[in-house]
């Protein structure tokens, strides 16, 4: 008995995976991003205080302009 008897074309298979896999690659391309014109690098949402309108980054326990306490929503 050979590794021939087999009918088992290693070669074949591994170039029909390498195959598979390049497809698999090709339509795993995440689309362009849809927002052109946004040059920020990090876009970070910012909240104002509903009391006194001071700009809060967000997850501020107090509002660093008026005081007053801050909820979040996660
Ligand atoms: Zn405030």
């Amino acid at each position: 008995m050979s590794e021939e008897d087999k009918g088992f074309d290693v070669d074949k298979l591994s170039r029909a995976i390498a195959a598979e896999l390049k497809k698999l690659n090709e339509s795993d391309k995440p689309p362009a991003p849809a927002v052109p014109g946004n040059m920020e690098k990090e876009p970070k949402p910012t909240w104002n205080c509903p009391e006194c309108g001071e700009k809060l980054k967000g997850g501020e326990k107090y509002c660093p302009g008026c005081g007053v306490e801050l909820e979040w929503a996660e």
